[in-house]
């Protein structure tokens, strides 16, 4: 054992010692013992390598020790731990000015924290400050940190507690055209098409106009192709008006803010009608919000066509926030806001010990750069929509995945028991499947409301070979779980 200290002490110091949560989830019935990693790759006290399609949760951007990064951290070791940004030095400055430089105008102003959730909780007060109101808006299934505050902007009941918490938040109905009341193959920005069909009675309705749809008509017992085309996605139609209600029956008629991620990432990679959230931030904002986009997962490039998610919706939010991927794996958030926002802010003192320390901003000026150099971002396009095209096969094949989808490397498989109902493939299931990868020597995550999706994030220097391994894994446990069932 590498680890110069057995499984089963480990273990025993868990139970007596560690966080009891951390009991429950080992996240595998026969936990992983980690020792190493080096770029995609991990390696346990055993010596057995895996390869990480999880990330640490999207959270390892570049590569788990990646040299640049390694080096960069190593050189600020040597000169300067710690200082707050009640003093001036270099790091901080060149930090600030690298990241500004990835946003688009007017959001320029960065405040650094230690996390997500500190972020969001920092985005909440500043959001209630600027616009004099109250209420928050955010997403069924929703996750956005774990402290008190946040916890109010999360909406997924496990990690709840029966106390109030996150006064004035309030959720809208997720518009997920998969599992959702509403939805439509074409209703989303995907490399693959969801298996859902057009269909006017579950408000998708077609158009005549340019893109042409290939439509199946039962009614007249014979199955014949009818060229038909697709103006817009009813759906969208539909979930904006819950957005209406939520408005309207749970708000007052001015509202603080509206929190989403581009892609929801613990809920499963739940992707949204387009121009969804287009529509949203407009309605947002006439009852005097702003718009907040949770980037803590879907930033850095992760998401293959642009560098942060919401670039894929054609907004531009009042707020980003982030972490993550920020610093590799190094605990870092930020938030990023206007000049106008921040001038609401500036009439307290916000003080943050660690947030923008030199170390912190050394290792996250060095993953920008890496993102850059090592062409990460067009890795993410490249290798992501190879995956989800040949997952999108294996979805053809096996009655069980109801669902591919998501966008470069943050990919969800949303698996059920049949195609038909979309019942969620129950828990056990899951987790023999999710054992089994495994034990193959493959690492990926679980989400959404019920356990149900599989989440693939892994580190964005994956190759195209890595991609090739993962599938043959992920199709033979699919295969051995059909076969033993
Ligand atoms: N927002 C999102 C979208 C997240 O996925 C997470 C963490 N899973 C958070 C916020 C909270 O981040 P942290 O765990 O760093 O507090």
């Amino acid at each position: 054992n590498l680890a110069g200290m057995s499984k089963e002490h480990m273990m025993d110091i868990r139970r007596q010692y560690c966080n009891p949560m951390t009991m429950k989830v080992t996240y595998y019935k026969k936990p992983v013992f980690l020792h190493q990693g080096y770029m995609q790759w991990l390696w346990d006290v055993d010596g057995k390598r895996y390869l990480d399609m999880f990330a640490g949760v999207a959270t390892v951007s570049v590569g788990h020790c990646h040299p640049k990064v390694t080096a960069a951290t190593e050189q600020q070791l040597k000169k300067l731990w710690h200082t707050t940004n009640i003093y001036v030095y270099p790091p901080l400055h060149e930090y600030c000015e690298k990241l500004a430089s990835y946003l688009p105008d007017p959001l320029k102003v960065i405040y650094l924290t230690n996390s997500g959730s500190e972020a969001n909780d920092l985005a909440m007060l500043m959001a209630r400050l600027h616009t004099g109101n109250f209420d928050i808006i955010t997403f069924r299934g929703s996750y956005h940190g774990g402290s008190p505050q946040a916890l109010g902007l999360t909406s997924d009941g496990a990690y709840k507690y029966p106390i109030a918490n996150g006064l004035g938040c309030t959720n809208t109905m997720c518009p997920d055209v998969f599992r959702g009341l509403w939805g439509g193959s074409h209703c989303r920005d995907s490399p693959v098409q969801t298996i859902r069909e057009c269909s006017c009675a579950q408000g998708t309705q077609t158009h005549a106009s340019i893109v042409i749809c290939f439509l199946y008509i039962y009614t007249i017992q014979m199955a014949f192709l009818c060229l038909i085309s697709i103006d817009h996605c009813m759906a969208n139609e539909q979930y904006i008006k819950q957005l209406k209600e939520t408005f309207a029956t749970s708000v007052p008629t001015r509202i603080a803010a509206f929190f989403g991620e581009p892609i929801q990432g613990v809920g499963g990679a739940v992707q949204y009608p387009k121009n969804y959230l287009k529509e949203a931030y407009k309605l947002v904002r006439e009852r005097g919000g702003i718009c907040i986009s949770d980037e803590v997962q879907t930033g850095f490039g992760r998401t293959g066509s642009h560098f942060w998610g919401f670039q894929g919706h054609d907004v531009i939010p009042d707020m980003v926030t982030m972490a993550k991927g920020i610093g590799n794996g190094f605990p870092m958030g930020a938030v990023v806001t206007t000049p106008e926002i921040a001038a609401s802010f500036a009439k307290g003192i916000h003080f943050n010990t660690f947030g923008g320390n030199p170390m912190a901003c050394a290792v996250a000026s060095s993953v920008l750069d890496t993102i850059k150099e090592d062409g990460m971002q067009q890795n993410s396009l490249h290798v992501g929509t190879y995956l989800m095209t040949e997952l999108a096969k294996l979805r053809d094949i096996y009655e069980i995945i109801g669902d591919v989808r998501g966008k470069g490397l943050q990919i969800g498989v949303e698996m059920v028991t049949d195609k038909v109902n979309r019942d969620p493939l129950p828990p056990e299931a899951m987790s023999a499947i999710f054992e089994d990868i495994k034990d193959m020597g493959v690492l990926i995550g679980k989400g959404g409301l019920f356990g149900q999706t599989f989440r693939i994030k892994p580190p964005m220097c994956i190759t195209m070979e890595d991609a090739d391994f993962f599938l043959a894994v992920f199709n033979k446990s699919i295969y051995n779980y059909m076969e033993k069932r």
